[in-house]
């Protein structure tokens, strides 16, 4: 393997470690961030990872209310319960864990949260305000991604870029965080053509599709750092199930200069990043109680 290991589950723990120092000083205020944590359904997958993100807010020493409610439930009831939360004064973070059940309209819940409490940073506010670089609240796993290729490449201005995928969650918004860093960005998605053409061209790979193996190594620039997002469960041909991402990983490994692997790249940090956004939301938030105390 020619490329350094970006280690995120690493930079995650340094992360957590200098966030639960800043919320036992916050504590002594009286203040303890709440992250409300909504989950609407039985997925497995969302289940493992409400479970993981309350567990790590709790490390730091944010609290967590889970909210796990029925698949049948009707929107206006979850919308009702939004609009608790959001009037709620010791709720400073509200995640609505995706995806949400079919009959569900993602957007008008997504919506109903408190531009304030979006951890997540998927409100039209946030995202507007982002977009205009007028602040808003960063969605995590890009957040999470960009602290990753910091690790590596304190500036990138100037470097080519490709974002593959473009969800409102994931792709978009970091394509226009590599955008605000300086880089040149191309957008890929399942439309576009000539893309391991398009992507050997560039100097940083963020790959954030749902398909594992996409991304081979001559898709590579050599020397260029890769950004694994993907998470697939697959079962290997010996039976064993394990979690991989969207790039070859070992045959990319050869030639890139840098890469993230999966699981322990952009996963830890997603969470890292947002316990950061619950905790600054909670200081944005009651910063007038904060000045009083
Ligand atoms: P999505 O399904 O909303 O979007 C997938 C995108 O990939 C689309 O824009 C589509 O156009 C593009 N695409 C599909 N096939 C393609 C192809 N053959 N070539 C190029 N582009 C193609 O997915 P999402 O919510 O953005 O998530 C993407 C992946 O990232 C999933 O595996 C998901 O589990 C993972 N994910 C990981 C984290 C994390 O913390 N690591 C967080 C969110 C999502």
């Amino acid at each position: 393997m020619a490329a350094a290991l970006i280690d995120g589950t690493a930079l995650a723990r340094r992360l957590n470690g200098e966030l639960k120092a800043k919320v036992e000083v916050l504590a002594t205020t009286g203040i303890v961030p709440c992250l409300a944590v909504v989950l609407v359904g039985d997925d497995p997958a969302s289940h493992t990872y409400v479970r993981s993100k309350s567990r790590a807010a709790r490390a730091v020493g944010i609290a967590t209310v889970e909210h796990r409610l029925d698949a049948q439930l009707a929107e206006a009831e979850l919308l009702a319960l939004i609009e608790r939360l959001n009037r709620d004064p010791e709720t400073d973070g509200i995640l609505i864990q995706l995806p949400l059940p079919k009959h569900i309209d993602v957007t008008n819940v997504l919506k109903a949260v408190h531009p304030a409490k979006d951890v997540d940073g998927f409100h039209p506010t946030n995202v507007g305000e982002r977009v205009t670089g007028a602040g808003g609240i960063i969605p995590c796993t890009p957040m999470g991604a960009m602290f990753l290729i910091e690790t590596v490449r304190a500036n990138i201005e100037g470097l080519d870029a490709i974002v593959i995928g473009m969800s409102n969650i994931v792709g978009k918004p970091m394509a226009d965080l590599l955008l605000s860093a300086g880089c040149t960005v191309t957008v890929a998605h399942i439309k576009t053509v000539g893309l391991p053409a398009i992507c050997r061209r560039a100097d940083i790979v963020v790959v954030a599709v749902g398909k594992p193996g996409l991304v081979r190594a001559e898709w590579i620039k050599p020397g260029a750092i890769v950004i694994d997002v993907g998470i697939n469960r697959i079962t290997s041909s010996d039976g064993e199930k394990r979690l991989v991402g969207d790039v070859a990983f070992e045959e990319a490994a050869g030639v890139a200069g840098a890469i993230t692997p999966v699981p322990g790249g952009v996963g830890p940090m997603t969470i890292a990043c947002l316990l950061l956004n619950t905790f600054e939301a909670a200081i944005s938030r009651r910063a007038a109680s904060i000045r009083a105390g």
